[in-house]
């Protein structure tokens, strides 16, 4: 029981302030990073929100934008058709790709496309005997007279439509003798006179370019020359929306005519769109009075001109084209990008940041703002998010330091307390001892009838070695407890090595130079002064030679010596005892520790000697050391700085209170 409370080795591990500190760090520490990630979060969130509602109002912006923009096309439709005709205009307009067909009844009467005129269809066949005599010998199969006279009547026909017609029944009864030649010489040659150019058949058809499609078929070789030039000539002709015009239908069949005759297939730019004009035309959809609208096709949107003249057909994937056109024109946010969706389509919810479902004239079209990276978010968001990280770092900083703080100041109380139940063991058991064998002797004395002078002597001698082993041992428990609670005080002067050593000598008393013992003192000569307590200095000299005399054998051969070193005095203990190892070595200085507590108690030790002597020697501004080996006795060196060499700290008085 004794030795435990003596020792340090036998106290187990204190978990509980640990796991107080755990505890009062970590709660709060968790607390707050909760708190901070929930701040970050819902800043983050407002920032969105904020943004949110910004960039609606950009995208309402873009959205009246596009209004405008269908606005404004549509009217320029409205005044292009008033400036050109509207085969030209249709031809404008698919050409430059600002919409996939056209429909327009001109601001002109009879000016219509691709819508084929009425007005045409009113023509009628030349009914006179001349004409009618050649139509019978056609029917009768005279072809060649009846070719003759369809030529003469085109020869003296002043009316072009009639000569016209009459050069077209000359080349077909040509064809029908077999008279290839004469068929395409009329056909290639005289109906390509300008004067013909405007000549429509009964249903309104123009003549000549029909003539070229039937040469063509008549030389039947594509590698002939005249084929080749009549299809450039009929190409030409078909790409061509001027004065007069080619009625639609006719041209889409010329077209589809010419791309079979061919063997190369020629492509015509318009011929698609045409195609989507006879379609839309075909629904005979009545007029709507809105700007944008689905029609009846699948997919296909028409823009009706404010005088409701002009529709531009839009196929939906040929408008989000254009719109996305418009868009790319428009001036956005940053980092920002506008989107359209066609009716139906899904926005990608990850990458859409703001959208909405636009009404009139867009109707079911969708609008969307994309932030090209979370960039803005993050750069608005983090301003205040940095607010929030420095505050929850100061407070979990703050916690950690007041948690530091109280824990250092429980472990000093725990310190303090083990340390004064520890001086109440050993004081309590080390005093009965010597006390116990004091009262012992004198009882012995005083029992006795007659006192023996002899034995008085022997056991007063006996009484006062006890006593003053007991006022050592006062001593030294006195100096610890003042040094453990602060409050010793050194008195330092400057004072000689000799002297300290004189007086330790002197005080280590008579046993030192008693028979089994020689102390072996040497002083080198001219060693620098010491800036010391004398009296603390003697303690310390005075515990390693008492050590030196407790730990060795019957022959103590003890050495003292003071020596110079650079800047410093070195004072050296030397025994030749029983020495320690190297992990005693590493332990001696611990307060309470003994090597081996029979051997301590036998020699009335407290394991505080050495704890006291390093205590001194620091407070010094020294050093000390000890260099041993079981059973080959042992030094202790302690170094202190030489008053000359400045090692005194010049704030530090005589008086200084030491630090523990
Ligand atoms: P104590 O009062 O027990 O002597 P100290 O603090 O002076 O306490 O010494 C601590 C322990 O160091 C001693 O118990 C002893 O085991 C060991 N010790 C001290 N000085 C010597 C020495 N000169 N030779 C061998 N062991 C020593």
């Amino acid at each position: 029981m004794l030795h435990r409370l003596r020792s340090p080795r036998g106290r187990g591990p204190r978990p509980w302030p640990l796991l107080l500190l755990l505890v009062v760090v970590i709660v709060p520490t968790v607390g707050v990073l909760w708190f901070m990630l929930a701040a970050m979060d819902n800043e983050r969130m407002a920032v969105r929100q904020r943004l949110i509602a910004a960039y609606r109002t950009q995208l309402a912006g873009v959205k009246s934008q596009l209004a405008a923009s269908l606005q404004q096309q549509a009217a320029t439709l409205d005044s292009r058709a008033a400036d050109t005709s509207c085969a030209a205009l249709f031809a404008a307009v698919v050409r430059s790709g600002e919409a996939d067909s056209l429909i327009c009844i001109g601001m002109v009467p009879g000016d219509e496309y691709p819508r084929h005129p009425t007005a045409r269809r009113s023509s009628r066949d030349p009914q006179d005997s001349e004409w009618v005599a050649a139509t019978r010998l056609e029917r009768k199969g005279s072809f060649s007279r009846a070719a003759e006279d369809f030529s003469r009547i085109a020869r003296q026909s002043s009316d072009d439509t009639r000569a016209a017609r009459a050069l077209q029944a000359q080349a077909r009864c040509l064809s029908r003798a077999g008279r290839r030649d004469g068929a395409l010489r009329a056909l290639r040659e005289d109906l390509s006179h300008p004067r013909y150019r405007a000549a429509a058949d009964l249903q309104g058809r123009l003549i000549a370019p029909s003539a070229l499609l039937l040469a063509l078929q008549l030389i039947e070789d594509p590698e002939d020359e005249a084929f080749r030039l009549t299809a450039t000539a009929l190409r030409e002709r078909l790409s061509d929306y001027g004065e007069p015009t080619l009625p639609a239908p006719q041209r889409r069949f010329l077209m589809r005519e010419l791309q079979t005759l061919l063997p190369d297939a020629p492509s015509f730019d318009t011929l698609e769109a045409e195609d989507l004009a006879a379609r839309f035309l075909a629904l005979e959809e009545t007029p709507t009075p809105s700007l944008l609208t689905r029609s009846g096709l699948d997919d296909l949107w028409q823009l009706t001109s404010p005088s409701g003249k002009v529709i531009a057909l839009h196929t939906e994937a040929g408008l989000h084209e254009r719109l996305v056109q418009t868009l790319a024109a428009m001036a956005l946010p940053a980092d920002t990008t506008a989107e359209i969706l066609q009716p139906g389509a899904d926005p990608d919810p990850a990458a859409i940041f703001v959208s909405f479902t636009a009404r009139e004239p867009l109707t079911g079209w969708r609008l969307a703002l994309r932030l090209d990276e979370q960039t803005e978010v993050d750069a608005v968001a983090s301003r205040q998010i940095a607010v929030y990280l420095w505050t929850g770092v100061l407070m979990i900083v703050l916690i950690v330091a007041a948690a530091l703080w109280v824990a250092r100041a429980i472990e000093r109380q725990l310190r303090s307390t083990r340390l004064k139940n520890d001086l109440v063991a050993n004081v309590s058991h080390e005093l009965k001892t010597p006390l116990a064998s004091m009262r012992l002797l004198l009882d012995t004395l005083l029992e006795g009838p007659v006192l023996d002078v002899r034995l008085a002597r022997e056991y007063l001698e006996l009484i006062s070695q006890e006593n003053s082993r007991l006022s050592h041992l006062v001593e030294n428990f006195l100096s610890f407890s003042r040094f453990e609670r602060n409050q010793q005080t050194f008195e330092r002067q400057e004072v000689t090595a000799d002297s300290v050593v004189h007086a330790a000598t002197a005080a280590a008393g008579e046993r030192f130079s008693a028979p089994g013992c020689r102390l072996d003192v040497q002083i080198a000569p001219g060693l620098p002064r010491i800036y010391a307590d004398p009296d603390a200095m003697v303690t310390v000299l005075l515990n390693l030679l008492d050590n030196a005399y407790k730990y060795s054998g019957d022959d103590k051969r003890i050495a003292l010596r003071a020596s110079a070193e650079p800047g410093q005095v070195s004072f050296a203990v030397r025994d030749n005892g029983i020495g320690l190892s190297s992990r005693e070595r590493a332990k001696v200085f611990e307060r309470f520790y003994q090597v081996d507590q029979d051997l301590a108690h036998h020699s009335r030790g407290c394991g505080l000697g050495l704890a006291i002597v390093r205590f001194i020697v620091r407070a010094h501004g020294g050093s000390v050391e000890v260099t041993s080996r079981p059973r080959e006795g042992s030094t202790f060196t302690v170094k202190l700085p030489a008053a000359d060499a400045g090692c005194v700290a010049p704030d530090q008085s005589p008086q200084e209170a030491v630090a523990g």
